[in-house]
Parts: C-alpha cells; structure tokens; sequence
C-alpha cells in the first residue's frame, strides 16, 4: 500500500483568512493530510487566543477528514517530524515573502534534511490579504468580508468589541502585532 503523504502548514492564523484557506485546499489536491499547525509564541500577545484560532481553522477547514487542526511552540521542523509530516507547505505572495521563505527553506533544509519545504504562489486575488490587514482594518471599523470566512469576521467583531469594552483603543494593534 502508498505510504500516506502529509504535509503540515505551519503558521500564526491570527486569524485564518482566504489567501491561508486558498492554500490549505490547494495543497490538499496535492497531499494526502494536511495538519495546520498553528505557532503560539510563549508570552507574547496576540490578537485572538491559541483556542480561538484553532476553533476558526476546525470551522472552516475541519469539515475535511483530510485536514487536523493543533498548536504548537517548537521548531517547525521538530513539530513536522513529530506529526509524520514530509513536507512544510507554505503560501507565496510578494517578493519580500519569497526572500523570508528562502531563507527559512535553506535553514530548514540544515536542520531536517528530509522534510521538504513546498511552496504555493497566492491566488491573485488574495495577494494583498495578510492576517495583520485583517486585524488592522477590522479594528477601525471597516469591513473585511471579502478577505475572510463569516466565522473569522464574527469572531473579529466580538473581540473587538469586548476591547472596546474594556476601555482599549486602536494603539493596542501596535502591540498586538504578529
Ligand atoms: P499572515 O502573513 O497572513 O499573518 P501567517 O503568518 O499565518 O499569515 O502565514 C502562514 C502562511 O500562509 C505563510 O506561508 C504565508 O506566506 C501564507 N499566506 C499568508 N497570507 C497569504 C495569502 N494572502 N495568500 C497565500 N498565502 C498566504
């Protein structure tokens, strides 16, 4: 029998959005599991808890049998090689990613030589989307509904009214950032 091939897409989904969907069901076509995993930086804050963020990717990507959904705060090599994944998928969209990417790759490849690293170029249509735009817009009030899922743009709302609440303002994007 083939050995199943699976991937991990490894990244911070605060919050997931359509350029990161695009590539999960592109690289599904090409790999047999896909596992997001999504990178909680120990002590550093961010915009929506390491729970919320798995329950946005589980909502819009875990009807796929296909795709598991879990955290993590080691090397992204180590969590590959943990899971049983062969290759780290990554999403492309502008030149400064690619010289990130590059990087990243090559240090990758000394680190664990045998996972490789894919990397998809983003739809046109999602090039100018990146979670911090999201945050960034949604926090001033404007609408976000064509760069992400229903259950993104909801759970953007809450949170940002639950700030409001407690008395922050806009300057907390600052260091709320990736
Ligand atoms: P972001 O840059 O939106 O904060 P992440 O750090 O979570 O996203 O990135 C996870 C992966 O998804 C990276 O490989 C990144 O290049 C890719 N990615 C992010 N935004 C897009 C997009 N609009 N289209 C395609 N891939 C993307």
């Amino acid at each position: 029998m083939r050995e199943i091939k699976r991937a991990l897409y490894p990244g911070s989904f605060n919050p997931i959005h359509n350029g990161h969907i695009d590539i999960a069901l592109r690289a599904l076509r090409v790999f047999d599991e896909l596992v997001v995993g999504i990178y909680v930086h120990p002590g550093k804050p961010a915009l929506l808890s390491a729970e919320e963020r798995v329950e946005l990717v589980q909502a819009v990507l875990g009807n796929d049998p296909k795709v598991q959904v879990a955290t993590y705060n080691k090397l992204t090599v180590d969590y590959a090689l943990e899971v049983g994944a062969y290759a780290i998928v990554r999403g492309l969209r502008v030149f400064s990613d690619f010289e990130l990417e590059f990087r990243m790759a090559l240090a990758n490849r000394r680190l664990a030589p045998e996972i490789e690293i894919v990397n998809f170029i983003a739809a046109e249509e999602h090039l100018h989307i990146s979670s911090s735009t999201i945050r960034e817009v949604a926090s001033l009030g404007g609408d976000v509904s064509s760069m992400a899922p229903p259950p993104v743009i909801e759970a953007l709302h809450r949170r940002f009214e639950e700030l409001k609440a407690q008395g922050s303002n806009s300057s907390f994007m600052v260091s709320l950032g990736d």
